[in-house]
């Protein structure tokens, strides 16, 4: 499927200050207040080509943001392929090798495998260890309401709920390509009390998104009393969605039956959305929220996840 190139309204900061880190990994920046508290992460270019949480970072280390308690880290994830982000062709520094939100299971980064990404989450892995509260900030291809995406375990939602933004709240188990930063190790534990989420900001290069993620960071400092992030928008009624099920690509023949954007809400059961080749994809339930449907339809890939209202 053909189509056309989004306008690019955001700006990728200049990162080359931010390259040699003060803690001993690149684009990483760690500050420690001396006080108890939770030791928080900013996360911003999981995905290369996300602008909105790189413009938000930026703004806080330019503004020389400090925490009261505990410690916050910034990281500048997927460096690599960020470094390669063309206004031109926006859609092709994603990554490099393979998806960096796709590498998080404890035998993937274990294991012999080599990519740029996995590289990279390896340097990464000792201060994703000693993260407390992780806040990973997207956004996406089409222009969908901001979402919260907060795993499969209470705590997510809890965040979520804590931070008191975007409105829409999923809790989902990710992909079955791999596993997604938000969800490595104990964030997925349900004994542990560390937490993540993350947060999809809107279209990849509306301004708008850029506005959710700095409302999103400022309310989540200041929701946890890390620091003082000057005014901080109000928060706003949630609604959570359940993802039932994740459709995944099977064949190189994936097409939906309409130009879904996401947040679709399909009323009659055995509504058909999409074909897989031959095969027709049905929606399960009545009132089936869809959830992010994708372009890139390659099989192994999720094509849309599936959600119902949760009461
Ligand atoms: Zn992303």
């Amino acid at each position: 499927m053909t189509h056309s190139i989004p306008i690019v309204e955001l700006t990728l900061p200049d990162l080359r200050p931010y390259a040699e880190g003060n803690c001993g990994v690149p684009y990483v920046w760690r500050f420690e207040s001396g006080q108890p508290g939770p030791d928080a992460m900013l996360v911003a270019l999981t995905h290369g080509n996300e602008l909105c949480g790189a413009i938000a970072l930026d703004k806080l280390l330019r503004a020389g943001m400090r925490p009261k308690r505990g410690a916050l880290t910034f990281v500048f994830a997927n460096i690599a392929a960020a470094l390669n982000f063309d206004p031109l062709m926006p859609e092709q520094s994603r990554y490099v090798d393979e998806d960096f939100n796709r590498v998080w299971d404890i035998a993937t980064l274990d294991g012999p495998r080599t990519s740029t990404e996995l590289i990279r989450a390896r340097a990464l892995r000792p201060i994703v260890d000693r993260a407390d509260l992780l806040l990973d900030l997207h956004s996406m291809q089409h222009p969908t309401e901001p979402l919260a995406l907060a795993g499969m375990q209470q705590k997510g939602r809890e965040m979520a709920e804590r931070i008191g933004l975007p409105a829409t709240i999923v809790m989902d188990k990710g992909h079955t390509s791999g596993r997604r930063l938000r969800d490595y190790g104990f964030f997925d534990d349900p004994a542990s009390s560390k937490a993540a989420l993350l947060v999809e900001c809107g279209q990849h290069w509306e301004t708008s998104s850029a506005q959710v993620a700095e409302a999103t960071v400022a309310r989540f400092l200041a929701a946890y009393d890390i620091a003082d992030p000057g005014p901080v928008p109000p928060p706003t009624p949630q609604r959570t969605i359940e993802v039932t099920e994740a459709i995944t690509v099977s064949t190189d023949r994936f097409h939906f039956v309409a130009p879904y954007l996401g947040m679709e809400i399909i009323e009659q059961a055995g509504s058909i959305i999409a074909y897989d080749g031959a095969s027709p994809i049905y929606t399960p339930y009545d009132n089936c929220v869809l959830i992010m449907p994708t372009r890139n339809l390659r099989p192994g890939l999720t094509a849309v996840r599936l959600g119902r209202l949760s009461q």
